[in-house]
């Protein structure tokens, strides 16, 4: 550096310029803290002038206790070089703002003088105190992300821990299925096996009943025919005991036959349109001399709720109704027999209820549950005193099941008991009833009646049958109604037979050995034989009618053969031969056959033609309301009068018109017409 701009150092204007411009406040004093002089940045930092500044004490310009700590900074470093204190500033009208002080000290002359550079560091200092909480804040969730990554660790520990007992319980499990596998094998076989044995005593009983219907049909037959050729009261007596267990016993095997194929799941329901009024007739018909002889009250009441027809399988429905009926007649010695049925609706569905209501003995409520159960009766000694398997009720149930409803009882012992059928009531399927369904129907009631009338049947008939007593049986029942019999034992010697001769009729055994009636019957109509064939068989399922008629069979008779149906169906079939029209027929023959009915029969003559044309006429002008009323006039004067089959076109007639089926209405009533004209002209021959 040249000599001439060290001396500038020395100039006393450029310190002073410094002084002035200065951004920092800067003042000087003297040892005893007297402000001398200030610079302007000073004045604008503590709010007074210049000239307030210079003889004001330096400590004033620091606020509170914070004046006390400049005095002994001040006194304490007097005489060292720079030093630096982070204190409060004051504002001249009391506010506070954070200041670093930074103070040297030179001698003039003599004197010792202080000089103070002071920077405002508020912002510096709330930056300082942010980072410090920040940093205070920080440490917190330190801590805290430390205890929770304690936690996490001994979470992780215990998952691993449960995770291994897991996998150890998962190998435990797995060793014990490989253990108990040949065990479910074991327990599967068994099951299979148990499945198996049910299957094959379903299919035993069924055979075994089977077996048991061919010399039932030989009891009951040939006490039958006794019974025509014995006039002996006493005799009589005995034979009509022997007649009625014969009874007793086949609406037994008709039990275990139902029951046991239901459990081999071989029985199917028939939906159809269902008249109640056509189920309830019968059932009255059937149960009402049973209530009258205990002298109970007995009745049907069917509420208006309920519609005419519904959908179900009516011999099914008849079936379980019969048996609660039954049952409630059995079980009570006095006061009444009720039979209620009405519409519910639960839960937005329409059910048909019927309630067996009797005050009789009563169910103990222990029993209550069982007594659905197969071969179970509520006490020990019923079967000795009231008889019964105690299959009834099971085979009610299933059947009820079967056809899509539940079956309940309610009952206070010694005050009666109250079975109830819930059946749903929306129509699924539809199929209406012909007249040949309603013939082919099995007839449960079979009472015997005494000196039953018979008129002479002729023509020839072909008897195929292998068991010798049914063949003997057969042949005199078709022998004292007036028929030329002639027998052979099996399907192949029916074929030949057949072919060399000419018969009216025939006669055909279904379970036969060589060539069986299904096949010999196909056979039969492959070769174009029209002649009726009637299967006769001990397979007495609503299905093995199907089979029959499937096979070519113009009808059907269950064994033990009943006297009247197998005489109503013979001259049904006869009747056909000979008039060439089976339906007319069998609407024009009066089936009982009765004598005594003449009167009847003459006065429903004398109205038969004025009801027709009424009829007639109510139809044209569709007046279904008259013409309700009126077919069911006719049927009713029919039925009492002995014409079954023109009753029972009638009932179908309500029936369709109950379901509004208009177009099949008409038909059949143009049918009714020609049928009513041939009943007639028939009658006056
Ligand atoms: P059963 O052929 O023995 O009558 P069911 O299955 O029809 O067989 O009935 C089973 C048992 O339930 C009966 O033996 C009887 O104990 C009881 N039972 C059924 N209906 C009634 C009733 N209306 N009152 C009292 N007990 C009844």
């Amino acid at each position: 550096m040249k000599e001439e701009d060290r001396k500038c150092r020395d100039i006393d204007g450029v310190y002073r310029s410094a002084f002035e411009a200065c951004v920092d406040a800067l003042w000087f004093c003297n040892a005893d803290g007297v402000i001398i002089d200030a610079n302007p940045a000073c004045s604008k930092m503590f709010g007074y002038s210049r000239e307030e500044l210079a003889g004001m004490e330096s400590k004033e310009l620091i606020a509170g206790e914070e004046a006390k700590s400049f005095t002994d900074f001040h006194n304490r470093v007097k005489s060292s070089g720079i030093a630096r204190l982070v204190s409060v500033g004051l504002w001249h009208d009391g506010e506070t703002f954070d200041i670093e002080i930074r103070r040297s000290a030179f001698t003039f002359g003599k004197k010792d003088i202080f000089l103070y550079f002071v920077r405002d560091v508020t912002d510096r200092r709330q930056t300082e105190k942010t980072i410090e909480q920040t940093n205070k804040e920080l440490t917190k969730v330190n801590g805290l992300l430390q205890m929770q990554n304690r936690a996490l660790a001994r979470s992780r520990r215990e998952a691993l821990e449960t995770m291994k007992h897991a996998n150890r319980a998962k190998e435990k499990i797995e060793q014990m299925n490989k253990e108990m596998e040949p065990a479910i094998k074991r327990a599967n076989q068994a099951a299979q096996k148990a499945m198996e044995a049910t299957h094959a005593k379903s299919d035993f009983l069924a055979n075994m009943s089977h077996e048991i219907r061919t010399p039932m049909n030989s009891i009951i037959g040939f006490t039958d025919l006794l019974l025509d050729e014995i006039s002996n009261p006493r005799e009589r007596e005995y034979l009509k005991t022997i007649w009625d267990a014969g009874e007793n016993l086949h609406s037994l095997i008709n039990d275990i036959l139902d029951f046991s194929k239901i459990e081999a799941g071989k029985l199917d329901a028939e939906i159809i349109a269902t008249s109640f009024d056509e189920a309830f007739d019968a059932i009255y018909t059937m149960m009402r001399p049973m209530a009258k002889a205990k002298d109970i009250d007995f009745k049907i009441i069917r509420d208006k709720s309920l519609p005419r027809t519904i959908y179900t399988d009516p011999v099914r429905l008849r079936q379980c109704l019969l048996n609660l009926v039954s049952n409630a007649i059995k079980f009570t010695e006095d006061g009444h027999v009720h039979l209620k049925a009405t519409a519910e609706v639960i839960d937005e569905e329409k059910w048909a209820r019927f309630d067996v209501e009797d005050t009789g003995m009563g169910i103990p409520a222990d029993k209550q549950g069982t007594i659905f159960r197969s071969f179970s009766q509520a006490e020990e000694n019923i079967t000795r005193k009231f008889g019964g398997s105690g299959l009834g009720l099971a085979i009610s149930k299933k059947l009820v099941e079967l056809l899509g409803g539940k079956i309940s009882v309610v009952s206070t012992l010694g005050e009666g008991a109250t079975f109830t059928i819930m059946l749903p009531l929306n129509p699924k399927r539809e199929k209406t009833t012909s007249i040949k369904d309603e013939i082919m129907e099995r007839d449960a009631n079979s009472e015997y009646k005494d000196g039953e009338q018979a008129g002479k049947l002729s023509g020839r008939v072909l008897v195929a049958e292998d068991n010798v007593s049914n063949q003997m049986l057969v042949k005199i029942l078709l022998e004292k109604m007036g028929m030329e019999v002639t027998l052979v034992s099996d399907g192949t010697e029916a074929v030949e037979f057949v072919g060399s001769e000419t018969f009216d009729l025939i006669l055909m055994d279904i379970q036969m050995p060589k060539m069986n009636g299904y096949e010999a019957t196909r056979l039969l109509r492959q070769q174009g034989i029209d002649t009726p064939i009637i299967a006769l068989t001990a397979n007495a399922m609503k299905g093995d009618e199907q089979k029959c008629l499937d096979a070519g069979c113009d009808g059907y008779l269950a064994k033990p053969l009943q006297k009247k149906l197998f005489r109503e169906i013979l001259s049904k079939h006869l009747a056909r031969n000979e008039e060439g029209d089976a339906d007319s027929a069998a609407i024009t023959s009066n089936l009982l056959g009765d004598v005594h009915l003449q009167p009847v029969i003459d006065v429903f003559m004398e109205e038969l033609p004025e009801l027709v044309t009424q009829i007639s006429d109510a139809c044209q002008e569709l007046d279904f309301e008259l013409l309700k009323k009126l077919t069911h006039q006719l049927k009713g004067a029919s039925g009492s009068a002995g014409f079954m089959v023109l009753s029972k076109y009638l009932s179908n007639v309500e029936v369709m018109l109950a379901n509004k089926e208009i177009e099949n209405t008409k038909k059949a009533i143009d049918e009714l017409g020609d049928f009513c004209k041939k009943i007639v002209e028939t009658q006056n021959k």
